[in-house]
């Protein structure tokens, strides 16, 4: 493994750990410049980049080419400018070297390809997102809006865990529509972006120019709008962008990670806007499917693994499909460098992919998924008072406790202030029994569930 693969494979771990802005800030022009024994060193762009780099990720970084080749023990980074990279690939005769040709297509950064008008990432497509019962519901409405956008369900309203193909679907449609007309102005927005451009637009005073900047808009893709709860003039901004595109027929795509009536801190004409349109959620992928997203990957990326392997992976790792795909890179990374892969080596290298439901849920987890599931305080669930907006989550917690963690009763009834057992018989009961009769309720748990079973 030459050094361009090598921090190839570095940086398709690293995408695992950090989030893409982050990513892509921090990681873009880098590279390794020499590798002697025990110590690397990277070239980064500037002193700012150098300094992150050093303080936040030296311990990541290291640790994960450690693993990946286990003499080298030490890193160091140096500041190299950009533009003496780009003369050097320039200069060199005849083309690219033997390395570069050779470099996995796999691992060619497209998080770095991002189109700059549509913040679009080209890699999530139709074509490479595979679709099973747990999401067919949200391709099926992302096609139909893809097909005609601003006239089938205006707003397209997805939601779902982290991890399960959320931006890559609502991407996909701004992708299609991009392909399909030229014409149409597709705009994809984090709405941590979205929220901080309406805040410095309210501090300086231009919320108008803000405004027009989206007017031109045919389709805009806000990712994670829950995270606009609770900030309350960016609802009241955003109510009315969303109610002037709407107005013309543009296409308002959302992603969440729950449903509308879920999200606290909504403000109710935002909320009634939301379920205006069409809502599907996208859920946990199964055994099968699990092998099909990890077959459809391995095409992608030109490669190869033997089928127990995939058996493996599949059968074991369950938390989402990002992980998923995390597990799989790795074992393609150490495929690359080491010839002698087997079932055992693969057990190893996915051991902190690979969980037991007893091994990550637990009594803290329960409790703290739930108080903040329902925007409460830890303490609210232990509050001795009647309070419907207290006692359901409470009897979710008990119920929790019970259906996952197998705690007796009694024990239950300890932990919530000595109840008499039978109240902790009487909520895991009831929550048994409204969860089938009540969508709603089951929604819920399923969204809680994957919640203490993704940290
Ligand atoms: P979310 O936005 O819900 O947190 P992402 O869309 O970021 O999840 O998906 C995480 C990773 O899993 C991405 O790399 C994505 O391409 C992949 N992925 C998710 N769902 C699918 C799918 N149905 N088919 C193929 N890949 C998927
Ligand atoms: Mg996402």
């Amino acid at each position: 493994m030459n050094n361009i693969e090598l921090w190839q494979s570095v940086l398709a771990q690293m995408q695992f750990h950090i989030s893409k802005a982050n990513f892509a800030t921090w990681f873009q022009n880098t590279e390794i410049i020499s590798k002697d024994n025990e110590k690397i060193i990277i070239s980064v762009p500037n002193a700012f980049s150098k300094e992150w780099l050093s303080n936040k990720y030296n311990k990541l970084i290291l640790k994960t080419l450690h693993d990946i080749d286990d003499s080298i023990k030490e890193l160091d980074f140096v500041i190299k400018p950009q533009t003496a990279r780009g003369v050097q690939l320039k200069a060199a005769p005849g083309g690219y070297s033997e390395s570069e040709k050779q470099e996995d297509p796999q691992l060619k950064f497209e998080e770095f390809k991002i189109n700059k008008e549509t913040n679009l990432n080209p890699r999530y497509m139709f074509t490479n997102f595979v679709v099973g019962s747990f999401n067919e519901l949200a391709h099926a409405a992302a096609l139909a809006v893809a097909d005609n956008p601003g006239f089938t369900y205006n707003p397209l309203f997805i939601y779902g865990g982290t991890g399960l193909g959320k931006t890559h679907l609502i991407q996909a449609i701004g992708n299609k529509i991009g392909e399909d007309s030229k014409k149409r102005k597709v705009k994809y927005i984090s709405s941590e972006k979205f929220v901080s451009s309406i805040v410095s637009a309210i501090r300086t005073n231009t919320m108008e120019v803000f405004k027009a900047s989206l007017a031109p808009i045919d389709v805009l893709i806000l990712d994670d709008i829950q995270f606009i709860a609770g900030k309350n003039k960016s609802q009241e901004e955003f109510f009315h962008v969303f109610n002037s595109l709407y107005e013309k027929n543009k296409q308002i795509i959302l992603s969440s990670d729950r449903p509308p009536n879920a999200i606290a801190e909504l403000e109710d004409r935002l909320r009634s806007r939301f379920e205006g349109g069409m809502i599907a959620d996208v859920s946990l992928p199964d055994y099968e499917t699990r092998l099909v997203i990890l077959k459809t990957k391995l095409q992608e990326k030109n490669a190869d693994l033997p089928e127990d392997i995939l058996d493996y992976i599949a059968a074991n790792v369950k938390k989402n499909i990002r992980e998923l795909e995390g597990a799989l890179n790795k074992i393609l990374i150490y495929n690359k460098i080491n010839q002698e892969l087997n079932i055992e080596t693969a057990k190893k290298l996915l051991k902190g992919f690979v969980f037991s439901p007893f091994d990550i849920a637990n009594y803290k987890k329960i409790i703290e998924t739930v108080a903040k599931f329902y925007n409460l305080e830890e303490k609210n669930l232990f509050d001795p008072t009647r309070r419907k907006e207290i006692v359901k989550p409470r009897q979710i917690a008990m119920f929790l406790l019970r259906r996952e963690l197998k705690y007796s009763f009694p024990a239950i009834a300890r932990k919530f202030g000595g109840k008499d057992h039978t109240t902790a018989i009487y909520a895991y009961k009831k929550i048994m029994q409204e969860n089938e009769e009540n969508n709603k309720l089951t929604e819920e748990l399923n969204l809680i569930k994957q919640r203490i079973y993704s940290a």
